[in-house]
């Protein structure tokens, strides 16, 4: 049986005070421990950013890899070992900006991964500059005369590319993140856990207290459906209000590897079958 304390790194946290990243972290550890995964069980790869300094914070097996590539990397390890439980956990900038067409083939794929977005609408770790979340009309490092790009609003991407598992958290709401970590792991298919995180050095736009005035768990709302459009029709971050908790999700969801007729009857992983062929003539071509 996991414990919490499995995950523990002797490597502490090097997160400015105050940073959400401290609440997601928290909240991954004891989401995992609540499925029963142990840090040998499971593969959590990070991307480049604040986030993904989280990467020696904890201890399980884990990958690091380039900025806003974390989406082809998990679904290759998920590919390659269909039984290994696969987390993708990235920032706004490395999703949106460097690697939003990975974003989008994954969920038209739907590949069986579950893909955690520290969104805290900007580029802490090269010091404050804009990403697509960031509101219109915001002086940031990047942009002193204020962003005229339109904000991107990941819920209605997400909605409108197809996506089974939708769901918006927030780093001040602790047990709701959890339980929105777990229902996203045990989704069959591409899961989406966009978490509104509150990052006090430079976001003092959308900051911790401005979300936990507006902030409201979506099945509380007298008219709450579980229907794409509805989701997409609440999915605003506004002065009137912040949906939280699932969104959206087909449950009846079928996954990229659930799709392969042809390897129905297969029992291993492609990680086993590749043993099965003598690849270092071809190898040989790398050296
Ligand atoms: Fe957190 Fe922002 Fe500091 Fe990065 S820069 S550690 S996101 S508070």
């Amino acid at each position: 049986m996991a414990e919490l304390k499995d995950y523990n790194s002797p490597i502490l946290p090097t997160w400015c005070p105050g940073c959400g990243d401290f609440a997601i972290w928290s909240a991954l550890k004891q989401a995992l421990v609540a499925e029963g995964f142990g840090p040998k069980d499971i593969c959590l790869c990070f991307d480049i950013g604040c986030n993904g300094n989280m990467a020696d914070k904890i201890n399980a097996y884990a990958f690091k890899g380039l900025h806003g590539r974390v989406i082809p990397t998990a679904s290759g390890i998920h590919l390659a070992n269909k039984g290994l439980p696969v987390i993708a956990i990235a920032g706004d900038g490395g999703t949106f900006d460097e690697g939003m067409q990975h974003f989008v083939h994954a969920i038209r794929s739907n590949y069986n991964v579950t893909f955690i977005v520290h969104n805290n609408c900007d580029f802490g770790l090269t010091t404050g500059q804009a990403t697509p979340t960031t509101w219109e009309g915001q002086k940031m490092n990047s942009a002193p005369h204020g962003v005229v790009e339109k904000r991107l609003n990941p819920i209605k991407l997400a909605l409108s590319l197809g996506a089974d598992f939708v769901a918006r958290g927030f780093t001040g709401n602790l047990q709701q993140l959890v339980k929105l970590l777990q229902a996203g792991i045990r989704h069959n298919g591409f899961s989406y856990v966009d978490i509104l995180q509150h990052c006090p050095t430079y976001n003092h736009f959308q900051d911790h207290i401005w979300l936990s005035e507006r902030v409201y768990d979506i099945e509380t709302k007298p008219d709450y459906k579980n229907d794409r459009d509805y989701a997409y029709s609440i999915s605003e971050i506004s002065e009137d209000g912040v949906a939280t908790g699932i969104l959206f999700q087909n449950e009846a969801s079928t996954s990229y590897l659930d799709k392969l007729s042809y390897r129905s009857a297969y029992q291993t992983s492609l990680k086993d079958e590749v043993k099965n062929y003598e690849i270092n003539e071809s190898l040989k071509m790398f050296r």
